[in-house]
């Protein structure tokens, strides 16, 4: 038996006890600034099942995609009765919110990817990865299409009892004409590094001794097309990787260096508080990008971008050297074809219910940003609701009995508490005392026609989830747990009444909690948008970006990489060779 290095055990600790090896690294690296933001990614607190012995032949659990949704699915299943496949053209899981930073070289593009194989070798259960894309799912007949991403042409089926689809979106270009062969897309690994090197080729080709002044304008043109948060965060770490350190190593041209945001709205970060907003309007103008608010682009030739301006129709052109286009999200075709397959050709995004089952579909879930939540409005189940709550038939509600069943029905229809918040109502009483007028607290009575009228404006409280990392990651530990308990809560049931049919619900539905989220602003400046409308922008937002990222990577080896390439672009500066 051959003995350990010391390197070898301490590497073999890290992987066997992710909490010793925590503990140890947050230790090393912080000095305890980053113990604040511990691992958010945990179990929840599930606890994991055993095998159940009445189960000898394990249910097949297909996985599509290794994004944000289906390894989060992956961490998080503990129960070993599944057989688990996964099917995902990308053979790792990689950190997008660190994206842009890969554009620059202020972190190196694998710190933020962790392999799949990585992930599942970790896992006690049957799990197997395979490197292929699914480009046809059977509903029907519990199968889906699969083919290799090797060389394209090998394909086979997969059977599957339960099949999760995590596959994302794709780029939206709206159609607008040049945009597929000409701008650049930040949505994976490689756009990224494509990014890089072609900021470097732009800055070499403008250094050549032969281009003229007009032509070198041109293409140190950077045009970034969309002012949300991607689109504003690579603004942001251009203009800092140019300043920082370009400028020293291309003086002669660095007098023609611009870069544009265009945005078709009227401000740029328009999901964030008015005062973020207006915070990096005006640090861009400080800082030389030209934020082009109102303005659509209509059109990308090779060597001009084409815009529309939103308020009086004038269409204009400028020449541009890249231009990286960051304006949404679409549908993939897979996603498309199973829609129709289904039923839901008039949707526009594949829907689910509030447990992530595809509708129609009760063994297909789907999650991240391949679906949306089809929230189900009180008004639709307001009869069924009335005659569960009413327990003496009386054909009247009262105070009493409604108190009764709302804690299912605020557990069922989330609009309903977002709305009593939003009334500010301390209690449903006063909400049945809106259509009745009565003010004697519990001889309030309604009949079906008063009830409805009380309950009339809550669906207005209804909204979608946003198409975040946040939500996918938070969707895939739920599914998880769900799964986890599958065999428990179906003899269990924990979820809130049916009030369209007898008894429970099996699961909690889905619930979102939103923890914040940031803007980086270039500069070392950041700004935070906290939960409760609590907004913090400045250096101490950074140094919270800084431990938040950090604390959410996968991976211990992630974290000690990216937390080492921000201390080399701070000790080195960025590199600019064009590899
Ligand atoms: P993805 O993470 O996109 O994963 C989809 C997976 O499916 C991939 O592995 C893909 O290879 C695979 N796949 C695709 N097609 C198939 C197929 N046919 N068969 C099988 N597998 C398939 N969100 C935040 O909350 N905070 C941020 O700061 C943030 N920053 C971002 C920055 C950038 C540059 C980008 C692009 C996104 C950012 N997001 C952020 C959004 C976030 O990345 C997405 O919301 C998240 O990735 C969605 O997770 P997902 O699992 O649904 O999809
Ligand atoms: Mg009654």
């Amino acid at each position: 038996m051959r003995s350990f290095t010391f390197y070898e055990r301490v590497s073999r600790a890290f992987n066997d006890y992710p909490s010793l090896s925590k503990f140890l690294v947050v230790f090393t690296v912080s000095g305890g600034g980053l113990v604040a933001y511990a691992e958010a990614n945990s179990t929840n607190g599930a606890p994991a099942i055993a095998s159940s012995e009445s189960e000898n032949v394990k249910k097949k659990v297909v996985v599509l995609g290794t994004g944000w949704a289906g390894t989060s699915f992956l961490k998080n299943l503990k129960n070993p009765t599944y057989d688990v496949q996964v099917i995902s053209p990308r053979n790792y899981f990689a950190f997008t919110p660190l994206l842009p930073s890969v554009t620059c070289g202020t972190v190196e593009p694998r710190s933020i990817v962790e392999p799949i194989r990585n992930i599942v070798r970790k896992k006690h259960s049957d799990v197997q990865y395979c490197e292929a894309e699914c480009y046809k799912i059977d509903a029907e007949n519990k199968k889906i299409y699969c083919r290799s991403t090797q060389n394209g042409k090998e394909e086979f089926v997969v059977d599957f009892d339960y099949l999760i689809i995590s596959v994302g979106a794709r780029v939206n270009t709206f159609n607008t004409p040049g945009v597929e062969e000409h701008c650049h897309f930040l949505k994976e690994v490689e756009d990224a590094q494509r990014i890089r090197r072609t900021v470097i080729d732009c800055f070499e080709r403008a250094s050549l001794p032969n281009v003229s002044e007009e032509e070198r304008k041109r293409i140190l043109h950077f045009a970034i097309v969309g002012g949300g948060p991607t689109g504003v965060e690579f603004a942001a770490v251009l203009h800092d990787f140019v300043k920082e350190d370009l400028v020293t190593l291309y003086p002669r041209v660095k007098d023609q260096v611009k870069i544009t945001l265009l945005e078709a709205g009227d401000h740029i970060l328009n999901m964030f508080d008015k005062r973020i907003t207006t915070f990096a309007e005006d640090k861009f103008r400080r800082d030389g990008i030209d934020v082009k608010t109102g303005s659509m682009v209509v059109k990308v030739s090779e060597k001009e971008i084409s815009t529309k301006e939103v308020k009086n129709g004038q269409i204009s052109a400028m020449p541009y050297g890249m231009a990286v286009w960051s304006t949404g999200i679409g549908t993939r075709p897979i996603i498309v074809d199973f829609m129709k397959q289904i039923g839901q050709a008039n949707r526009r995004v594949l829907a689910t219910d509030e447990w992530l089952r595809v509708e129609g579909c009760d063994s297909i879930y789907a999650l991240g940003d391949c679906a949306t939540i089809n929230q189900r409005k009180v008004m639709e189940d307001i009869s069924a609701i009335f005659s569960k709550a009413d327990a003496d038939n009386s054909g009247t509600l009262t105070v009493k009995e409604f108190r009764e069943v709302i804690d299912d029905i605020c557990e069922r229809y989330p609009q309903v508490e977002l709305y009593l918040k939003k009334k500010q109502m301390s209690d449903i009483f006063y909400l049945l005392k809106e259509s009745k007028g009565d003010d004697t607290k519990e001889s309030i009575e309604l009949n079906i026609e008063e009830f409805k009228s009380a309950l009339s404006q809550v669906d207005s409280q209804m909204k979608n989830l946003p198409a975040t990392a946040q939500v996918a990651s938070q969707q895939g530990v739920y599914l998880a747990n769900c799964f986890n308990r599958m065999e428990e809560c179906e003899k269990n049931p924990e979820g809130p009444l049916r009030f369209r049919g007898t008894g429970r619900h099996r699961f909690r539905p889905f619930r979102y909690k939103h923890l914040g989220q940031f803007a980086p602003l270039g500069g070392e400046q950041t700004a935070a948008q906290l939960p409760g409308d609590w907004v913090s922008i400045g250096q101490s937002s950074q140094w919270l970006w800084y431990s938040v990222y950090t604390s959410k990577q996968v991976s211990w080896r992630n974290r000690v990489l990216v937390v080492t390439d921000w201390t080399r672009r701070f000790i080195f500066g960025r590199d600019s060779s064009r590899i």
